[in-house]
């Protein structure tokens, strides 16, 4: 068979998907210097649209920090762009110590170990906790890269309905005689920005010796008094096991961390597939995420500001009528039903300066495409009013007004 006709079957499978508007395809999108909060389509031409970003994931607009550049530049111009290997081969420079003494200082907790990104975190961290003879207590809406790391561990995966401690009770009970349990849990769900329900879980993993695993991903750096996390504010931080969060949010950076004790992390070190087999971060990043845990601690007037963005855009879109999901977070879902009215939505805010991407299936359940906004510590009052004035317009146009 010729290339042509043995991939015949991709092209039929994204005509569907494009059938169903459900077809994905990479937007160019450029970084305007010194407006963390905004960017342009395209390839970054200045007459192009400069729109404001109500998708990134930028919380504290920490991205364009000065000082995390600089901490960067210095070390690229000292040591070059690779780590050359692996950190179990020759690839482990004294700062990826450094930063995880420090890391383990911040979260108060024996020890912490870095790793590329959240995806290789969650992957790498499960596939080495359990394994074919286990079961994993999992969350219907959590990351894909949990389900991802579950699937790779060949353990059972346990799917219990979304924070409903009744269904994981009982599926706890049926799986009780089960070697290794592991519950795991987004502390802040990505696509709904609800809370986990973290004493509940902590409860449920006493009664049945279940190990407990919280991803911190769209919490760390945001929640706290120095920002340490959801598990932290909730005061149960001591008896989760494996605590991951990652730099690639708040810390407006890239990679993730795994805090929790000293044989936890001495474990992971031995186990983690996605550590040991994959070269060591860039050392001029672990310089920009050192620089970025320094600004996340002390610099709480950034958590503030968020705080006051998130509660009043979604006050101003509550008022308007619009349906949107429950939670105290940056994240913002407003939910508008199908995946064409969804796209809509998300094209003529897009036309009227405003990006913010339609979440679809497979992200979401079937029936619940959104547009999920992402609020900024470097949104101004004003960004967010008129972005909310506007989406109301668009939402009357589109007929999507809720109540
Ligand atoms: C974004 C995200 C990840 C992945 O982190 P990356 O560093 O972007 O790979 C993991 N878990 C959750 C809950 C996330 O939202």
């Amino acid at each position: 068979m010729n290339v042509e006709s043995s991939l015949k079957w991709m092209k039929q499978e994204l005509a569907s998907m494009e059938e169903a508007s459900l077809k994905r395809s990479l937007q160019a999108g450029s970084a305007i210097p010194g407006l963390p909060g905004r960017m342009l389509r395209g390839t970054g031409e200045l007459n192009l649209p400069n729109l404001l970003n109500l998708s990134g994931n930028n919380y504290l607009g920490l991205s364009q920090h000065p000082a995390m550049i600089e901490a960067m530049r210095e070390v690229l111009l000292q040591e070059g762009v690779g780590a050359g290997a692996s950190r179990l081969v020759t690839g482990n420079r004294p700062a990826y110590t450094e930063l995880e003494e420090a890391i383990a200082d911040w979260q108060s907790c024996e020890a912490a170990l870095v790793f590329a990104n959240g995806y290789m975190a969650n992957t790498g961290v499960i596939r080495a906790v359990v394994g074919r003879d286990d079961v994993v207590f999992s969350d219907q809406l959590n990351h894909a890269s949990i389900v991802d790391g579950i699937l790779m561990s060949r353990a059972e995966l346990a799917r219990y309905r979304h924070n409903d401690m009744e269904h994981l009770g009982a599926l706890l009970h049926k799986h009780r005689d089960r070697k290794r349990k592991l519950i795991v849990t987004d502390a802040v769900f990505s696509m709904d920005g609800d809370q986990a329900r973290l004493e509940d879980l902590i409860l449920l993993k006493h009664e049945y010796g279940a190990m407990l695993m919280v991803d911190e991903a769209h919490s760390g750096g945001i929640y706290g008094r120095h920002g340490e996390g959801l598990c932290h504010i909730r005061g149960v931080k001591d008896e989760v096991d494996i605590h991951m969060g990652t730099f690639s949010k708040a810390f407006g950076a890239y990679g993730a961390y795994v805090c929790g004790s000293r044989t936890l992390i001495d474990f992971l070190v031995n186990k983690a597939r996605t550590l040991i087999y994959s070269t060591a971060m860039p050392p001029a990043l672990v310089a920009g995420i050192a620089q970025a845990l320094v600004l996340v601690q002390q610099e709480h007037w950034r958590r503030e500001r968020l705080r006051t963005n998130h509660r009043s855009f979604r006050s101003h879109l509550e008022k308007m009528g619009f349906v949107l999901g429950i939670g105290d977070s940056p994240i913002v879902p407003m939910i508008v039903g199908d995946n064409e009215t969804a796209l809509r939505f998300s094209a003529a805010l897009e036309e009227n300066g405003i990006a913010a991407v339609a979440i679809r299936p497979p992200t979401v359940q079937e029936g619940t495409a959104r547009i999920r906004f992402s609020l900024s510590a470097a949104h101004t009052d004003k960004e967010l009013r008129e972005a909310a004035a506007c989406i109301r317009e668009v939402g009357l146009q589109l007929g999507v007004m809720g109540r």
